[in-house]
């Protein structure tokens, strides 16, 4: 088992505002569990992976995040204490589970953090119909990168005039290994 000795696990209400309904929290680990990134955001869709610092961001939901780094494991926007012990006892799970079966899976380097807000745009129809919900394509297009909103939810651009962008922009999504936040 790659990880197995959490020495420290601290739950604390954010400084900057102390106000907010939400704790993060901060467990450190004695094992190093750098070799398990490139495994770890090829399975659950890491957002952001650095390569260089071994930095991996997964993005739950909105405003709830973990960050994984060789020994520490950081937990942004839990409900409360029990939330954040069983998010820690998730993750913990993932990492064992996903590093044991490594062999299987081919390691993911690029991230959707590169994606480009303005590379979407180019490939929405860009006619303002607010069908989707978004006054306009280009906020449609800034959800769509943070994987709060997917390509359903763009009913013009599934006719068939517009059948090449989808498949452009569905390329070009999948290039950067994107994944809408509510997936499963
Ligand atoms: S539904 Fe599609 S075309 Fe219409 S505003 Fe939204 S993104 Fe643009």
């Amino acid at each position: 088992m790659l990880l197995e000795h959490v020495s420290k696990f601290d739950i604390f209400r954010p400084k900057c505002d102390s106000t907010k309904e939400v704790l993060h929290a901060i467990a450190q680990i004695e094992e190093d569990i750098a070799p398990a990134l490139p495994y770890v955001h090829a399975e659950l869709g890491g957002w952001d992976y650095d390569r260089h610092n071994q930095v991996l961001l997964l993005k739950l939901s909105p405003g709830k995040a973990i960050t994984l780094q060789p020994h520490e494991i950081a937990i942004r926007g839990c409900r409360d204490q029990e939330e954040a012990q069983a998010l820690l006892k998730w993750i913990q799970g993932q990492i064992n589970e996903i590093y044991e079966r490594r062999d299987q899976i081919t390691p993911r380097y690029s991230s959707q953090a590169g994606l480009k807000v303005m590379e979407i745009l180019k490939l929405l129809p860009r006619t303002n119909c607010k069908a989707c919900g978004y006054t306009t394509c280009m906020a449609y297009a800034a959800a769509l990168r943070e994987g709060e909103i997917s390509l359903q939810d763009c009913p013009p651009l599934w006719e068939e005039k517009y059948r090449e962008k989808q498949d452009k922009l569905q390329t070009y999504l999948e290039s950067f290994g994107w994944r809408a936040l509510d997936a499963d």
